[in-house]
């Protein structure tokens, strides 16, 4: 089969990827006039690895990718340590691959690679997708411009505000989180060395928290600041002021305001984010990514939910043919829906609940974080980071179960769709 892909990031070339190994040809448009992501960093934990792995990548991106020793969770205006995962051996062992933070650019380029160098994909610059229309034997998407392009399936991995979605499901735009997150990169020789600190950290404050971890194999410091500010409007990429910042963050512990201090060219982004749907496929077209479920950022798994998508729409597709790739776009709908939808929750209540506690929430986070093991924590994160390829989990097979008796699932997509 071929099939059209509209938008390359991180979703769009791992599905690429997926497509061409199940035996299919894959055409990636891209709006933008050369594929690319923006500078910042950005977290792998073990589920992406395995779906990196599995798309011939893995041991690339490991390359580039920094090991960390911990995630760390800090009481931000105390200073304190609420708790600490080490990332060792053990943790590795347990989840069958390493957590580690990469620069975002590493990981795209690494996707972007493996596309080039595939001749079943091709990749098409400065084509924005404006829709599809689809017949019993075809799919095609509308370009700007008017021209069609006709293929067998065509895959929205077009983003947050994806046309494809517009058209297929109809909702509007994203739900405004009324978070402001800023992000820069200290260069590490600016880092005293006492704050080099090789782990995911997280300062937890009352509305605010920030965040800092190494990437590009150590050269740089990652910083980024979230603030609850009720903002209303989106903004993507807008420069900020290190003054502005720094006042906003004045809640921080001595430490913490030092790295925030070093921080120069901010950039802000209002975080968005939308409600799971149940039905993300149109027979012919189907969506992934932030296209099919866009996510905060704070569990750290948008980017981990895009690769999964493309690799079990990759196995899916393996056993499908012209005829049949509708059913096949069903079903991948039908495994993933339940599984992303618990992501954008548990990302929500990761926000409010843990990241910007105040008061008796804050103190019994604390308490609570205090009496687990590190066992405790890998039995909360298995659910997220144990997740293997082609991740079909339990719910997801109940789900699927169901479906086939005719019961809920189905009749609650079609009513959707
Ligand atoms: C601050 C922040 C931190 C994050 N940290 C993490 C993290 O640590 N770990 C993690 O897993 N995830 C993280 N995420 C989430 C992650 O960045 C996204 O989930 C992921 O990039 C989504 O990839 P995507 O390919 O689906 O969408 P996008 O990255 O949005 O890619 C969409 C592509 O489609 C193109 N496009 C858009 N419209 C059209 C059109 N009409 N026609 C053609 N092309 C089009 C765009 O130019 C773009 O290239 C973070 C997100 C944010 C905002």
């Amino acid at each position: 089969m071929e099939i059209l892909i509209a938008g390359g990031g991180i979703g769009g070339l791992a599905a690429a990827i997926a497509c061409a190994n199940a035996g299919h040809e894959a055409i990636v448009l891209e709006r933008n006039r050369e594929f690319t992501e923006i500078g910042a960093g950005i977290q792998l934990a073990p589920n992406a690895f395995h779906a990196l792995d599995h798309l011939g990548v893995g041991s690339r991106v490991k390359e580039l990718a920094v090991p960390v020793d911990e995630l760390r969770l800090m009481d931000g205006p105390s200073g304190s340590t609420i708790t600490q995962l080490a990332l060792g051996k053990e943790y590795e062992a347990v989840f069958g691959n390493p957590y580690m933070v990469v620069h975002r650019t590493d990981l795209y380029h690494s996707l972007l690679d493996a596309c080039q160098a595939n001749s079943a994909i091709k990749l098409v610059t400065s084509c924005s997708v404006v829709g599809y229309s689809q017949g019993a034997t075809y799919a095609q998407v509308n370009l700007e411009g008017g021209e069609n392009i006709r293929a067998d399936a065509v895959l929205g991995a077009d983003g947050i505000r994806s046309s494809i979605r517009r058209q297929l499901v109809g909702d509007g735009d994203p739900k405004v989180s009324g978070h402001t997150i800023y992000r820069s990169i200290v260069p590490m020789e600016k880092v005293p060395e006492d704050l080099r600190w090789n782990a995911v950290t997280l300062w937890a404050g009352p509305k605010w928290h920030f965040v800092h971890y190494p990437i590009a194999s150590g050269k740089y410091m990652n910083l980024a600041a979230t603030v609850d500010n009720q903002a209303t409007k989106p903004v993507v990429g807008k420069p900020a002021c290190a003054d502005s910042v720094k006042e906003l963050f004045g809640g921080l512990d001595r430490q913490a305001k030092r790295l925030i201090n070093l921080g120069e060219g901010w950039k802000e982004w209002v975080l968005c984010d939308r409600d799971p749907i149940e039905c993300w496929t149109d027979g012919r077209v189907a969506l992934l990514g932030d296209a099919a479920h866009p996510m905060l950022q704070y569990a750290a798994q948008g980017a981990c939910m895009a690769l999964e998508d493309a690799v079990l729409l990759g196995e899916l597709l393996k056993e499908a043919a012209a005829d049949s790739v509708a059913a096949a776009l069903t079903r991948y709908n039908l495994i993933r829906k339940d599984r992303t939808a618990d992501v954008v929750h548990a990302a929500r209540y990761m926000g409010a609940q843990i990241y910007h506690a105040s008061g008796d929430l804050a103190v019994n986070r604390n308490a609570t974080f205090a009496s687990m093991t590190p066992g405790d924590l890998h039995s909360v994160l298995d659910w997220l980071h144990g997740a293997r390829p082609p991740f079909i989990g339990d719910r997801e097979q109940r789900s699927e179960a169901e479906a086939a008796t005719g019961k809920t699932q189905r009749s609650s997509l079609n009513a959707v769709a």
